[in-house]
């Protein structure tokens, strides 16, 4: 079996290849050439595992290189990964986020289209659709109440594989995952800006970790378990939309909370919004806010309803909450002690 991945130097991308390989697949990788010529998660995966990947050099933003792509590989399974996906800078960055989530899924789309009819592809939606959610849990059926500029650009992403699905007959299939985190998750998000920052705290730092708002609700599981529902997606007998997440929800508080805990720290807070404080039990500060990190809107709230995946496709995840922060934290504190 031959897979290509957009978006192999992400964290999904480095869990997927993984996967994939490890089941016999052929992995090919769309990877845009930076430059530094730095190949992102690629460069942590293991020497032999990494040797194995096929690199084909491109932006999907780029009709034209997806069209040859798809016309000389075919590959059976095509996983839609590649996105502009952090929906802080997309506030600032609306039309490049707009370029490649849907100009780069459309020219996917097309590509399969034209050229692959048999590949069947896995588009990667998310729980930012619902936004603000007019129900909770959320599943398949909730409707969907984008707040960014990243939100809309995947929603119409999410409508383009429906509609390329039903009109031509297609096998494309849309996850719409909650957030999935990991020991190579981008810096920028929370959960790793926290888990960087409390390891930092561990090895001596006396800088505080600066956050935005700490009483945003999400839905965070562990970036692997996910990536084998992708799989599962491709594998099953038809192509459809399906939830993913862990049906458990936590404010960015109790994720420093329990960050901080992995390191034996037992938060307490002071103050209230903006001039909120994390303090040790000996009173240093050690959480900050700064009202320049919160966003014009906030999506939150989010409890994923993953019934149909799991009836469905038999798919659970594995790793809850408490086992995530640890798995993050820990690997921090390895990485600080490496350097
Ligand atoms: P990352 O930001 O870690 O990875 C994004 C990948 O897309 C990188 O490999 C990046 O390459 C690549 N990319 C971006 N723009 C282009 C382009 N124009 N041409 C080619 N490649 C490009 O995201 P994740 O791995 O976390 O997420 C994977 C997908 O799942 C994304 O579409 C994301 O929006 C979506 N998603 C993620 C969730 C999560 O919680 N992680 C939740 C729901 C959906 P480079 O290394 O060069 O930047
Ligand atoms: P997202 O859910 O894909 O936007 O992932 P993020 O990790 O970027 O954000 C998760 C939540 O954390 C959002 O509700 C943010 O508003 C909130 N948040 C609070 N402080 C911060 C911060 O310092 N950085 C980021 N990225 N998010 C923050």
């Amino acid at each position: 079996m031959k897979a290509l991945i957009t978006g192999i130097s992400g964290q999904d991308g480095y869990f997927l290849s993984q996967l994939l390989l490890s089941k016999g697949y052929e992995v090919h990788g769309v990877l845009r050439r930076n430059s530094s010529m730095t190949h992102g998660t690629m460069e942590l995966l293991p020497p032999d595992v990494r040797s194995q990947i096929i690199i084909h050099h491109g932006d999907i933003t780029d009709e034209n290189f997806l069209s040859n792509l798809l016309q000389s590989e075919k590959p059976e399974e095509l996983y839609h990964l590649a996105a502009q996906s952090f929906v802080g800078y997309s506030f600032e960055n609306s039309q490049s986020t707009y370029d490649v989530n849907i100009g780069g899924t459309l020219n996917v789309c097309n590509a399969i289209r034209s050229s692959s009819t048999d590949t069947r592809m896995y588009f990667a939606g998310t729980s930012e659709l619902f936004g603000k959610p007019l129900e909770t849990p959320q599943n398949e059926n909730t409707p969907f109440f984008p707040r960014s500029p990243y939100a809309i650009s995947k929603l119409a992403g999410l409508w383009t594989v429906r509609t390329y699905r039903d009109a031509y007959k297609l096998f494309m299939s849309n996850g719409i995952l909650f957030n999935h985190e990991s020991e190579v998750r981008g810096p920028e998000f929370v959960t790793r800006k926290i888990s960087t920052g409390v390891a930092r705290v561990h090895q001596g730092s006396q800088q505080p970790i600066i956050l935005g708002n700490l009483s945003a609700v999400k839905d965070w599981g562990y970036a692997k378990d996910y990536v084998e529902g992708m799989w599962k997606m491709l594998q099953y007998d038809i192509s459809d939309d399906f939830v993913m997440g862990t049906g458990e929800s936590h404010t960015v508080k109790e994720f420093v909370e329990e960050a901080f805990g992995v390191i034996g720290i037992r938060l307490t807070w002071k103050g209230q919004g903006v001039n909120e404080v994390g303090l040790s039990e000996g009173g240093r500060v050690l959480v900050k806010v700064n009202r320049d990190l919160y966003r014009p809107l906030e999506a939150d709230n989010f409890t994923a309803d993953y019934s149909k995946a799991r009836e469905k496709l038999g798919w659970e995840p594995k790793v809850k909450f408490k086992e995530l922060v640890r798995i993050m934290v820990e690997n921090d504190i390895k990485l600080i002690q490496r350097k």
